[in-house]
């Protein structure tokens, strides 16, 4: 049984920031994939529910005419999936996307949910690291809009503060027009398994040069990271398979990895020297100008 006293339902942003307002002891709930497992396990403070399911304004995903691309927070993955915008312009985030769970977790599981429960392990985090996503964040209070790398706190912490909805992600234009962008999520099976490790890598090839390079990493240290050595170290090499191998040993610097049931440090350090070579390659690849030697 779950234990749920008060399920608020409202149809609209306003009237949930109203309600979280007035009601301090107010829980959001999205898709409900996390939030329900922790009610069946006791969850203290989980009954009194405000869910965002009936807002479908949140669910949208678009292209502005600025370039930016809005997601919705209640967007589920198995919509970012299969939306053409997002297929087209952030291919990495579509994988990352088909990557999570089954089919009946991603119908329902929001991207919202995924970066607000603040795992380190979630899907869309390294992808939305790489590509320098903004949150959109509103209250009662107004908005504020601040970059993901802001927002995560700690392993499951994250900066919503009180009556804070994420209502949605943004990607500029200029975080990914002409780049080449490789998902890879390394569990120990293919489907249905939280990831031993995340690696997402953006990337703009100009003249076999690397111009541009972005590795996001997740389950590589507390928070979801980003590798700024091997990024520097990338920036005007030539794109060949000893650029990206060094680009691979680089990147575990930036780790904080640690030894957990899933695997060791050690093992996990391997994964990310190897998986970091190989996202890059692919990305490369797919940015257009690969010259592997
Ligand atoms: C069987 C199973 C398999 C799974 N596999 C994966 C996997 O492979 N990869 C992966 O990354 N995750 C996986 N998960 C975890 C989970 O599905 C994801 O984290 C999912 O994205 C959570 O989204 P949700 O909409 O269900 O969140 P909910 O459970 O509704 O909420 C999660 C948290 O975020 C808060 N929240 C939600 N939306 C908002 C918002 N808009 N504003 C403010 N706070 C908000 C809630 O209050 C809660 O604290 C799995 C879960 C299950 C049950």
């Amino acid at each position: 049984m779950f234990n749920i006293s008060v399920l608020q339902e409202p149809e609209t942003l306003e009237s949930a920031v109203a309600m979280l307002k007035a009601d301090a002891d107010l829980r959001v709930i999205a898709g409900g994939t996390d939030v329900l497992i922790r009610i069946q396990h006791g969850g203290d403070g989980w009954s009194r529910l405000l869910s965002l399911r009936n807002i479908k304004a949140l669910e949208a995903i678009s292209l502005r005419e600025d370039g930016t691309i809005v997601i919705g927070a209640t967007a589920p993955f198995a919509k970012i999936f299969l939306d053409p915008i997002i297929r087209k312009h952030l291919p990495s985030l579509a994988e990352a996307a088909v990557s999570m769970g089954g089919p009946q977790i991603r119908n329902v599981a929001t991207i919202g949910g995924n970066i607000c429960n603040g795992a380190v392990s979630g899907d869309s985090a390294s992808t939305l690291f790489a590509l320098e996503a903004l949150l959109k964040l509103e209250s009662e209070d107004g908005e504020r809009i601040i970059p993901i790398h802001e927002f995560y706190a700690g392993p499951g912490k994250v900066h919503l503060r009180p009556g804070e909805l994420l209502t949605a992600v943004l990607i500029p234009r200029s975080s990914y027009q002409g780049t080449g962008g490789h998902y890879i999520k390394f569990a120990m099976r293919k489907a249905m398994d939280i990831a031993t490790l995340g690696v997402s890598v953006i990337c703009r090839v100009q003249d076999g040069r690397f111009e541009d390079l972005r590795i996001g990493l997740g389950v590589a240290a507390p928070v979801p990271i980003r590798c700024a050595e091997a990024e520097a170290y990338a920036k005007g090499r030539p794109v060949t398979v000893a650029t990206c191998q060094e680009i691979g040993k680089l990147a575990v610097k930036a780790t904080k990895a640690r030894t957990s049931w899933r695997a060791s440090k050690d093992y996990r350090e391997h994964l990310v020297e190897v998986l970091t070579e190989r996202a890059v390659l692919e990305s490369a690849k797919r940015a257009g100008d690969l010259h592997a030697e």
